[in-house]
């Protein structure tokens, strides 16, 4: 089971400029191949179905405790989407005044005639994230690699998405994400050296570029969150720190487990209406409604 928190894993920073292009470009990190969805999916269903876990219990619970995090990588790539898209289009509940005039030319169409300016489950051409993505063998050493793999490629996908645009929304969150992802990659090496003894860790950074080279990764880094694995549970999935200690392999530094500080993170963002999309609801049906409820 899953208990939910109504936070982020970092405040993401407001800006003035909506920038729905960016938007879609950001996609790519959520419903894309790379993208957290599928990481999410990946180590949920390898978790759930993992066989004589028992006998593997260390590998169940880094799995499990990573999935866990990825859920709240969702999250935060979602957010940003919507902080991207919170303003992207006139604020004019008159349909006559062609309020979604300015952002038609955006790319991804979905954002406001299938959504309320906000995030989807699809990648940056607005291909829907489907179940294929999901790589779930039943083979411990066959799905470590491919999570190794698969991280690598989701860190490429976030340098190029960074590359893409200087909004301090988007950059924030991916650099956050480098750092995690990074933490990640380092994980799943540490866990087939466990299994192997081949040093996977000598194949690092995938792509060949440092995250000392973003400064919204880096003050991260400074911070040391490339060296703590979360427990994601009060006192399940408890044995991850079998596989998850010992030096990083960048910069010596010893990587610890650890349950999330008790004020982790930020309040999930309340963002503004959209009235010209009517969402949430036109301005008479929220007042009929509080009418209904007894409220002011
Ligand atoms: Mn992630
Ligand atoms: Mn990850």
């Amino acid at each position: 089971m899953i208990l939910r928190l109504d936070r982020i894993l970092i405040p993401l920073p407001k800006t003035d400029s909506p920038d729905p292009n960016a938007a879609a470009a950001v996609q790519e990190l959520l419903g894309g191949k790379y993208g957290e969805m599928s990481t999410l999916m990946n180590y949920t269903f390898q978790s759930f179905n993992m066989r004589g876990r028992n006998q593997i219990r260390p590998f169940y619970d880094l799995v499990a405790n990573i999935a866990a995090e990825e859920y709240g990588h969702i999250e935060l790539v979602s957010y940003t989407i919507n902080m991207l898209l919170t303003g992207a289009s006139k604020r004019n509940p008159d349909p006559a005044s062609a309020p979604l005039d300015e952002i038609k030319n955006a790319r991804n169409s979905y954002h406001w005639i299938a959504a309320g300016q906000t995030a989807l489950p699809v990648d940056s051409q607005g291909n829907p994230w489907n179940g294929t993505f999901v790589t779930a063998t039943g083979n411990l050493k066959m799905d470590l690699l491919f999570n190794f793999h698969l991280e690598c490629g989701a860190r490429a996908n976030k340098i190029r998405a960074y590359e893409s645009t200087s909004n301090p929304t988007a950059r924030a969150m991916i650099g956050f994400l480098l750092v995690r992802g990074g933490l990640h990659i380092v994980a799943y090496a540490k866990a087939l050296e466990k299994l192997s003894g081949v040093p996977v860790g000598k194949l690092l950074p995938i792509p060949d570029i440092s995250n000392k080279k973003f400064p919204e990764a880096r003050k991260h880094e400074e911070n040391g969150e490339h060296l703590r694995l979360y427990q994601y549970s009060p006192q399940d999935y408890a044995q991850a720190g079998v596989i998850w200690n010992g030096p990083h392999p960048e910069d010596g530094k010893e990587c610890t487990f650890q349950h999330l500080p008790k004020d982790y993170g930020a309040p999930a963002p309340d963002l503004e209406p959209e009235p010209q999309l009517t969402a949430p609801l036109d301005a008479d049906t929220l007042k009929d409604m509080a009418k209904k409820l007894g409220a002011k």
